[in-house]
């Protein structure tokens, strides 16, 4: 699909560099670099480990689900999955929120297949990594940046960038609009950027347009808007 588009992105970077200018590339981080599946499945299973005593049958459905299962959140797949006792999806629902949004449980996703080579060749050719991340800081930064490094992506050693959300109650779209203004300060080239949320996208496309705009088909915010068509549409980082 958009796999050899990829190759593009690499081709830019070189052209901007011969050129004397700086590429930048634009990664996100959830379902973007990383697949939270893991962190979801794991984050139920551990509701199910300390309470499922308590809810006959859910250790049974529980025990079924695989990352592939997991979509947006967890206590939406279990109702997928024919649990509808609404009392256990409200615990389930406040258990999730306590651990997703933490530095502990951060450490348990893993890369989408082929993304740290690839953000890997895009700051060896010279590009400035720019990971722009909803993630909030004051419980998630130090979880990120050892996540990142657990995974392979290039972090320590310069041209990379870790832009938090300043707090958790801050809107992603707000800040993502913020995130624009900082991304032109450096005043060098944006070469690409990588986005799962139509919305965020679609921003990015309309704040860069020269740039290639790509959208994970991973998974989005229920009620994400159509995305833009010009937008190339990747499945992973996987180019050959
Ligand atoms: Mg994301």
């Amino acid at each position: 699909m958009g796999a050899h588009r990829l190759h593009e992105v690499l081709a830019k970077i070189d052209s901007a560099c011969a050129a004397g200018r700086l590429p930048i590339v634009v990664f996100d981080l959830d379902s973007t670099l990383f697949t939270t599946a893991p962190r979801n499945l794991k984050i139920l299973q551990a509701y199910a480990h300390a309470h499922g005593v308590r809810w006959p049958g859910l250790a049974e459905v529980v025990a079924r689900l695989s990352c592939d299962d997991m979509g947006w959140n967890i206590h939406e797949d279990l109702r997928r999955f024919g649990v509808s006792d609404q009392a256990l999806l409200d615990e389930v629902k406040a258990f999730w929120f306590e651990r997703f949004f933490t530095d502990e449980w951060l450490l348990v996703d893993e890369p989408v297949p082929g993304a740290p080579e690839f953000a890997l060749a895009c700051h060896a050719r010279g590009a400035l990594l720019y990971y722009l991340t909803g993630r909030h800081v004051g419980g998630m930064e130090i979880g990120t940046v050892r996540s990142l490094r657990q995974c392979g992506f290039p972090f320590w050693r310069g041209r990379c960038v870790l832009h938090l959300k300043p707090s958790f109650e801050m809107g992603d779209a707000a800040f993502k609009d913020d995130a624009v203004h900082d991304i032109r300060s450096y005043k060098g080239e944006i070469v690409a950027t990588f986005e799962n949320e139509p919305g965020n996208a679609n921003m990015f496309s309309r704040a860069f347009p020269e740039a290639l705009h790509f959208l994970l088909d991973t998974i989005h915010s229920p009620g994400a808007p159509a995305p833009d068509a010009k937008l190339v549409h990747i499945d992973d980082f996987r180019h050959g």
